[in-house]
Formats: C-alpha cells, structure tokens, sequence
C-alpha cells in the first residue's frame, strides 16, 4: 500500500517560494492498494493528481474512489481541473456526505456554475457517480471503511480505512472539543462541568474510533499559541495533536493541514516540536510534517 500527498494546505493554497518544500496546494492525499484508487479530498492538489494519471496510464482506463471531507473550498477546488474527468473511458466515483442542505452533485455543481467556470459537470465526458453516503461503515472494493463527523463548522467527515496491509486515517479538518466546547457553551445553555463532561465524552469517542490507526493524518493548523486566538475556528493545534495520537496509540501522525501563513522554516519547527512532545512521552509514536510529493508505504 502506498500513500503519496499531493496537496498539504489548509484553508487557500499558498504557492510561494518560501512554502515550495512542504508544498501550496491543499488537500488531496491519494491511497494505491494494487491497482485501486482511493483519493481523499479533491483540493488543488488533485489537479496535480490527475497530470500523473494522465501521464501514468496514459490511454489505459483510470478508475478511482474519492472520498470528500466537506465541501470548504481547500477540499474541492481542483476538482474541475482534474483531467481525467474528461476522458469519457474513465469512472470517477466521488463519496461524501450530506447535511448542509445541498446534495452532492449541487455543491459540485455550483463550484464549476456559470459565472465561476466554463465548463458544466454534466458536460464532463468522464463516467462520474456522485453517491451520497448514509452508513459511517462500509465496504469499497477490498477496502473497509469507518467514517465520523469532526468538530468543523459544517458537515465535515474524516475516514479510516483498513486493508490486510493496516489502517489508515484522513482528519483534514478537526478542532479538539475541550476549548471549542468550552468556548460555545454560553450558547448551549450548560454549566462549564456539563461542557467538559461532553468534550471528554466526545474525545472518548475520537480516541476509540482511531484506535491502533497506523497511519493518522490530522489537522494541526496552529502551534499552541496561535490556536489561543483561534479557538471555535475549526482546527487543530501541536499539543492536542499529540495527545491525541498518543491515546489512541497511533503509530505515526502526519501533521496536515498547514496555515497558509507558515512557511517551511515554521513548518520545521513544528515538526521539531511535535516530535520533542512526542519524545516526553517516550512512546514509539513517529511525526512527520505532511509534504507534497512525498510517499510512504505500508507492510
Ligand atoms: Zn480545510
Ligand atoms: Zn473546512
């Protein structure tokens, strides 16, 4: 099984000199299990994506399973640029969920509508299926996958698959509950008790659901200190990240979801400090900074 990134960008890709090692497009990480597809998030990167395909099977049919997080801008814009969806030979399944009252096909729709693009979805030659998931548990093709909605503005999944080779999660948009939680609670109408009893109830069920994942790629936007000023905004941050990891006993974590504001010389830092956090806990737990371009296998 191999992993490779093609877009590690949070909220708007930042294609600047200054960014090119950790890579400006946004989300979009592609899973080969043998000769099958499965791509999540169809940010830019994917653009990027659909060039290698091209490339690669070059007149062969292409036929892919991807799974959308949410609809947010950084996880599917460059799906009206994905070329092989004008090739009439090849199936593009895309999976998502639905809740924000749009279907699918209309949210893909009005992205590629006029005045915002030239070309209709149901002008593209390629063979798409647009299919609404209703189950968190499945099956698609050799893959089993278990899904759950995050703390993201929004209806906002992340997926973990498993194969013989291990498992996989894609949290590309998640903020902790704690201080989220805490930060809402006027609006709900509970005691600061109730509010913590229900972010540990909901982490609870976070830690469960990614327990033993072999691969966690999750959403740390922030360093601790910028998520102070950016609580209630959707994402993650270092130390939540780790700890996370750490409950669940992930093997390794791949920061994601970098702020469009972080160059690389930020980026190693952090790196740099998720490890140092890491390594107090003197678990075997492995970080790595998600990267365009780079590839990782499982065996
Ligand atoms: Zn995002
Ligand atoms: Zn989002």
């Amino acid at each position: 099984m191999r992993i490779k990134f093609w877009g590690v960008r949070g909220s708007t890709p930042a294609p600047q000199p200054e960014n090119m090692r950790y890579g400006g497009n946004t989300s979009c990480v592609e899973v080969r299990l043998g000769d099958n597809l499965y791509i999540f998030d169809c940010g830019t990167g994917f653009r990027v994506l659909g060039q290698a395909l091209r490339h690669e099977f070059n007149g062969r049919p292409v036929s892919a399973h991807i799974f959308v997080s949410h609809f947010h801008w950084d996880h599917i814009q460059g799906f009206p640029f994905f070329v092989p969806s004008y090739n009439d030979k090849n199936q593009i399944r895309i999976l998502g969920y639905e809740g924000t009252g749009s279907g699918l096909r209309e949210i893909l729709n009005g992205q590629m509508a006029t005045p915002f693009f030239p070309v209709a979805l149901y002008d593209l030659p390629g063979k798409i299926k647009i299919e609404k998931l209703e189950s968190m548990d499945f099956k698609i093709g050799k893959v089993h996958v278990r899904s759950k909605f995050m703390n993201h503005p929004g209806v906002c999944a992340g997926y973990r698959i498993f194969t013989s080779k291990g498992s996989i999660a894609f949290l590309p948009d998640h903020e902790p509950y704690e201080a989220f939680k805490l930060h809402s609670a006027k609006s709900h109408l509970l005691s600061p008790e109730q509010t913590q009893k229900r972010a540990r109830e909901d982490r609870a069920e976070l830690v469960k659901f990614l327990q033993g994942s072999d691969i966690l790629i999750l959403d740390t936007q922030y360093t601790d200190e910028e998520y102070q000023a950016h609580v209630g905004w959707g994402h993650g941050s270092l130390t939540t990240a780790i700890s996370l990891a750490l409950d669940a006993a992930v093997r390794k974590l791949i920061l994601f979801h970098h702020d469009p504001t972080h160059d690389d010389e930020m980026l190693d830092k952090m790196v740099q400090t998720a490890r140092k956090l890491a390594a107090k806990s003197e678990s075997y737990l492995e970080v790595e900074g998600a990267r365009e371009g780079a590839e990782m296998t499982l065996d």
